[in-house]
């Protein structure tokens, strides 16, 4: 089947034209028959003219490429042929007052390869709805503001889907005629289409019971494929501290009687927070220790909770229109953010979203892909589910409450909650709370959401040995982006600090304390275009600490000495500010090797460095995790970013590689004795201190193996032949993966017979192979994409073996020969006739082509080309190629 009509480019929808729909739908009784291929849907939907609307308006429902089999208004039959067509219903002369549509459809769930409305994966049904999938449903006002009350009865084979599930509250089970039943859900809390959710399947399942703050008895489930259903412990566990935490922080409870999850292994995109339903990507579910990596139990632990919150940010309240997707997202991975912090090292857990936030969000916002956190526009919502609406949006939420502080913070959420209960809002809505709760104009704040492009933040500091003052100056500039030459500063908080040249914190002391937030925290507002600030008493001349905690989402511009950002990541009681300096220093060698090398001279190396790091990570005992993130150096594309223009990916591939292998080198005893030392034969558990530990010493095995090939190889194969769990194999496996050896491709081929049969963990040894920076690679590759294993259609396939190519592997991605983007666009083509969104966020690698040195530009830019002169090309993948081209 094809994946979407080769028609025109749809036309742009603008934010500005929105206008409200002229007739609500206040309920829907939907009646599933299931089948592979030909599942039967009546839809009867309870409708009435709007107030708000135009009165007599025609009724335009959205189609989604579907086949009509009858229709009828209040039972009198219409002609179908007169009012619909695969992709609308139209009633030019609905009644002015409540009538009923009932329509029924036929859906090919099978064939459905783009995996929206209902489909199969591994022959469970199921779907996914948002952005727009209901329409592949049935015809409905497929938008976010119509809410109503959704009935839903599905009825199948008993033996191919024993378990029937839907949104809401479990009504009625039944049998409905030889080898046949059915169940009714009720969902009582009116929501839009896009959370619809409907699952028929032979599966397993785990279940507790959950008593919420209130007593209100909930019964959990998770269910996942038969055999598989010890592995969604630690999931259920998730469940229930975000269930708690949510009570507990935001006081916000569970609202229906059952919550149920399903794990799916075909699924676009991570998870999908469908009312009382929510469908996950089975990656973001199954772990126990021989299967799964600690990492992948942080997503885990992040991604249940992020769905869950959505219960009250996205589905008790959601958003007015899609452009309001940040409502939700940006919100509920804020809080999903502090919910992990909590859960585990705050301090870590700030890293590691900011090195998300920069590795995928900055590019984003520094390229031809920039948008606005709202955008005013768009063709294909579906390419908007960016870094940029959720981390950028994320961190939008973070800045509010530095400014406004907690209390206000949580009056305006409490008021957020009350006012807009069930109803669709907007950002206006949502920033309305916050300005009553705190007294202060939101005006310009609101720009943070209307401009976009990343703020750059010029520090500078002078000190008065005499009046022992210290005048630290503050500026703002945002650079022009796409459609938008003129920014206006925004209001952001930075959280500073002062360190004595002995390392201890000097008390911020200043003529006028401003108010209060400032004495208190240290966090300074700026405002306008520039701000300085004067302390006094400050004895010797200080270390500034800027940004402390990343308080706000920018590029700091400060001129640090090394020995200032030596002091910073020995001394500095911020942790973040500490690892912050630790990748400042590593950056800047970097970046002078990089242009060392272009020069054809000798890359730079600082002793002082190594022997910081050196000190830093034996200093592991608080953190071990804290400590880990300290040995990774910034990555390849960290140091594309920084540098901006003119990128060449090979001179900073060689500059990383030199730095790496110089540590590893000098450092070598030290490295040993503490991956020594970090040994545990304690039994595998996936906390946090733990999990710190053995992600520090995989750290000091990488970075020794960087300096010492033949011992590093033999230390790892020791390690992956003993490892009773896949972080600690899969760490020494990453490290043989860059060793060209004989002994990488035996651990490869064995790691591979070991786990065929485990789809996520085969994922997993996709991604390595498409990693190693060698010339190789593009060949295995292509060698790789013709294996039993890979699947076009299967997105967690794609995602591991094209997608980690495309932007894990900047070296063979950006290979001179032009192979490589070649290589990226044909797949990206390929997988456009299966999954447009699939194919979407492939060519997404492109984004940053902009930057490249001139020969690479221009052979990206004639990959994108070819795409773009495709003879059938999405709507998606066009949108994508279009703007990246723009
Ligand atoms: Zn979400």
């Amino acid at each position: 089947m094809s994946a979407h009509s080769d028609s025109a480019a749809p036309s742009p929808v603008r934010l500005a034209d929105y206008r409200p729909t002229d007739y609500l739908i206040d309920t829907v009784d939907l009646d599933f028959r299931l089948d592979a291929t030909a599942t039967r849907v009546v839809s009867r939907l309870r409708l009435r003219p709007n107030p708000a609307g135009r009165a007599g308006a025609p009724l335009v429902l959205d189609g989604g490429d579907l086949k009509p089999l009858r229709a009828s208004l209040d039972n009198l039959p219409l002609d179908l042929a007169a009012v619909a067509t695969p992709h609308r219903l139209t009633i030019a002369n609905p009644p002015q007052r409540p009538f009923t549509l009932e329509v029924e459809t036929e859906l090919d769930p099978s064939s459905n390869t783009q995996l929206e409305g209902l489909y199969r994966s591994n022959g469970t049904f199921c779907t996914q709805c948002e952005a727009e999938g209901f329409r592949r449903i049935t015809y409905y006002l497929d938008r976010p503001d119509v809410m109503a009350v959704f009935t839903t009865r599905v009825e199948a084979a008993k033996d191919e889907a024993p378990i029937l599930l839907s949104n809401g509250n479990p009504v009625e089970t039944g049998s409905s005629g030889p080898g046949r039943h059915y169940a009714i859900w009720h969902d009582p809390h009116p929501k839009p289409c896009y959370l619809f959710a409907l699952v028929g399947g032979d599966l397993g399942w785990i279940e507790e019971e959950f008593t919420t703050g209130s007593g209100r008895k909930v019964k959990l489930a998770i269910y996942v494929e038969k055999g598989k259903e010890h592995r969604a412990h630690y999931a259920m566990e998730s469940l229930i501290h975000a269930m708690r935490w949510d009570e507990f922080v935001y006081g916000r409870e569970y609202d229906l009687d059952v919550f149920n999850i399903v794990a799916v292994s075909d699924f676009t995109m991570g998870a999908m927070e469908n009312k009382g339903l929510n469908i996950f990507n089975d990656k973001y579910i199954l772990a126990i220790a021989e299967t799964a990596t600690d990492a992948d139990y942080a997503h885990i632990e992040s991604v249940v909770a992020h769905e869950y919150f959505h219960n009250w940010t996205g589905n008790r309240i959601t958003c007015r229109d899609w452009f309001q997707l940040c409502l939700k997202e940006g919100l509920t991975v804020y809080r999903d953010q502090e919910f992990s912090g909590d859960q585990r090292s705050r301090a870590v857990q700030r890293i590691t979203d900011v090195r998300a936030l920069r590795a995928a969000q900055f590019p984003e916002d520094a390229g031809p892909l920039a948008h606005n956190v709202r955008p005013d526009t768009y063709r294909e919502i579906n390419n908007f589910y960016t870094a940029t609406v959720y981390e950028k949006g994320a961190e939008i939420i973070r800045m509010l409450r530095a400014l406004i502080g907690h209390d206000a913070y949580h009056a305006g959420m409490a008021l957020y909650f009350e006012r807009f209960d069930g109803k669709a809002a907007t950002i206006e809505d949502f920033l309305s709370c916050f300005a009553e709760s705190s007294g202060r104009d939101l005006g310009d704040f609101a720009q943070w959401y209307a401009q976009a492009g990343t703020p750059r933040v010029k520090v500078s500091g002078a000190y008065d040995s005499e009046a022992k003052t210290y005048q630290l100056s503050l500026s703002q500039h945002i650079p022009p982006t796409p459609g938008q030459a003129e920014k206006k500063p925004l209001p952001m908080p930075i959280r500073i600090g002062l360190i004595g040249r002995d390392g201890g914190e000097i008390p911020l002391v200043q003529d006028h304390a401003q108010n209060w937030r400032e004495e208190k925290f240290g966090v300074f507002e700026l405002a306008g275009p520039e701000r300085t600030i004067v302390f006094k008493n400050v004895p010797t001349p200080p270390v500034a600490s800027v940004n402390r905690r990343f308080s706000a989402a920018v590029i700091l511009e400060q001129q640090l000495s090394e020995d200032d950002l030596l002091l910073l990541m020995a001394h500095d009681s911020d942790p973040f500010n500490k690892w912050q300096a630790a990748q400042s220093f590593a950056t800047r060698l970097m970046i002078r090797s990089t242009a060392a090398i272009r020069a054809g001279e000798m890359p730079a190396f600082s002793e002082k460095f190594a022997l910081a790091l050196a000190d830093a990570l034996e200093h592991y005992e608080t953190d071990p995790a804290f400590a880990a993130q300290m040995a990774a150096l910034p990555t390849e594309n960290d140091l594309a970013r920084d540098i901006g223009t003119d990128v060449d990916p090979e001179a900073i591939f060689l500059a990383r590689k030199a730095l790496r292998d110089g540590v590893g080198q000098l450092l070598s005893h030290r490295l040993l004795a503490l991956y020594d030392k970090l040994q545990s034969d304690a039994p595998y558990s996936p906390d946090a201190a733990s999990a710190g530990r053995r992600a520090l010493r995989n750290a000091c095995l990488d970075l020794y193996a960087a300096g010492n090939h033949a011992d590093g190889s033999e230390i790892a194969l020791a390690q992956f032949q003993h490892a009773t769990n896949m972080t600690d194999k899969m760490g020494a496996l990453s490290v043989l993966s860059r060793l060209p050896t004989p002994t990488r491709e035996k651990a490869l081929e064995f790691f591979y017979r070991a786990h065929c049969d485990e789809p996520l963990i085969i994922d997993k040894w996709f991604s390595l192979q498409a990693t190693i920076p060698e010339p190789d690679t593009l060949a295995r590759v292509k060698r790789l994409t013709k294996v039993h294993a890979f699947n076009i259609a299967t997105p967690n396939r794609v995602y591991a073996l094209i997608g980690a190519f495309a932007n894990a592997n900047p070296l063979c991605f950006n290979d001179l020969s032009g192979d490589g983007y070649q290589f990226v666009a044909d797949l990206a083509l390929q997988a456009d006739g299966v999954n447009p969104q699939v194919a979407a966020r492939l060519l997404s690698a492109f984004r940053s082509w902009r930057n490249l040195e001139a020969r690479r530009g221009e052979l990206a830019e004639q990959a994108l080309r070819k795409v773009l002169d495709a003879s059938k090309l999405s709507p998606d993948l066009r949108d994508i190629a279009q703007r990246a081209l723009g």
